[in-house]
């Protein structure tokens, strides 16, 4: 098999494992209670908020878990939609988000929200002047994503939150693709609010967290007990949260290393399926990258027919999002960097790892050069 699908989701890594599974048999404990057994618990939970809160130049009391990427983003808005109300009910984030934050903004105009949606241009970079003209003296939130989950594209997310904090608003960004593959310090980028999710860098699944910065009021999305300083209730996910921040200490122990191996090995493919396989376009902006993203739609060729070939060659690629494989409805992030459907429907992502190989790489353009030429055939062309 060739694991092609990083973005998706990564292994979760012996060393993870190895720090969970005390904490499922052992440390049982729960956080809240007041014996040793609960306090061990309760330790892990301090412990991991202050050595992600160190990754980010944040303080550990501005770091909250939860189920995820998508809880994550979803708590940020609603939360300073809530909070900010009397302020005013107006958000500006991109056509390129993820569905967690896309979807939350439809759902909030149906509750009164005005959402302005951000164009990207044609390497997926949002377009800083446009922003600056969206803003609005009722603007509250401006939510954009560090790097997108698609075509790789890194925002000029320092920039964004300069304009924001000139402003006086919230920025809150998306850094699930990002954090643990980018060194990010918030305060440089003026960043308020961030998410990040551990399954995206060989942590848990279903485990995350939200840097909520001291200085923005948000509301609880989860009501309950009094954890999380009453902002986020339900028992800890100790053995997640132990996971999350071992995948974190490792995250950043290797990043260096490992993003140079993946960088390597995704400017290796790029140019092997440019130079091997015509009609192929690259999507997403060539430098501005994320270290393993590898985009490509090839002419009159559909993604969904090619990855099920793949798939039988032992090659795990995806389409846009793993969200959207399945459905037949083109990926709206192609879509708003000027794709034409047809494009946006062929477009295969390949997310590598620092695990994959140089000659995995070549058997990879072999057969896609094959499968590609194959059903252009079908097709007559
Ligand atoms: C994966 C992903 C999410 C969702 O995270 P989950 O932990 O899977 O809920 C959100 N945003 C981006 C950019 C992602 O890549």
């Amino acid at each position: 098999m060739i694991y092609l699908d990083n973005a998706a989701t990564t292994r979760t890594v012996p060393e993870v494992v190895d720090a969970m599974l005390p904490y499922f048999t052992e440390y049982y404990g729960n956080a809240g209670g007041i014996y040793g057994l609960g306090n061990k618990s309760k330790k892990a939970v301090i412990d991991a908020k202050e050595t992600i809160a160190a990754t980010l130049g944040a303080e550990p009391n501005e770091i909250y878990f939860t189920a995820g990427g998508t809880e994550s983003d979803n708590w940020a808005i609603k939360a300073v939609y809530e909070a900010y109300r009397d302020k005013g009910k107006h958000i500006i984030t991109s056509k390129i988000e993820h569905h967690a934050v896309l979807h939350t903004c439809e759902y909030l105009s149906k509750q009164g929200a005005e959402v302005t949606y951000l164009d990207a241009d044609a390497d997926g970079v949002i377009d800083l002047e446009q922003l600056k003209k969206a803003i609005r003296p009722d603007t509250i939130l401006i939510s954009v994503m560090y790097a997108n989950n698609e075509i790789g594209t890194i925002q000029p997310v320092r920039e964004i939150g300069a304009i924001a904090a000139e402003q006086g608003i919230l920025f809150h960004t998306d850094a699930v693709q990002a954090y643990g593959q980018l060194p990010i310090d918030v305060a440089e980028c003026h960043i308020d609010m961030l998410s990040a999710s551990g399954h995206k860098f060989n942590g848990p699944k279903g485990v995350g967290f939200l840097y909520i910065s001291k200085k923005a009021k948000a509301h609880s999305l989860i009501h309950g007990g009094q954890q999380e300083r009453g902002r986020r209730a339900g028992t800890e996910n100790i053995p997640g949260i132990v996971g999350l921040e071992a995948a974190v200490k490792r995250a950043y122990r290797v990043m260096e290393e490992k993003t140079g191996r993946e960088k390597e090995l995704r400017d290796y493919l790029i140019s092997q399926i440019e130079q091997e396989i015509s009609g192929a376009r690259l999507n997403g902006h060539r430098t501005k990258r994320l270290p393993g993203n590898v985009n490509f739609s090839f002419e009159s060729v559909e993604s969904e027919s090619a990855l099920i070939m793949l798939d039988m060659q032992g090659i795990c690629a995806s389409g846009g999002s793993a969200c959207t494989t399945g459905s037949i409805d083109p990926s709206h992030v192609l879509l708003a960097i000027g794709a034409s459907p047809e494009t946006a429907r062929g477009a295969l992502r390949m997310t590598l790892s620092e695990e994959n190989t140089k000659e995995e790489m070549d058997i990879v353009v072999e057969e896609l050069k094959r499968i590609v030429g194959k059903i252009r055939e079908m097709r007559g062309i």
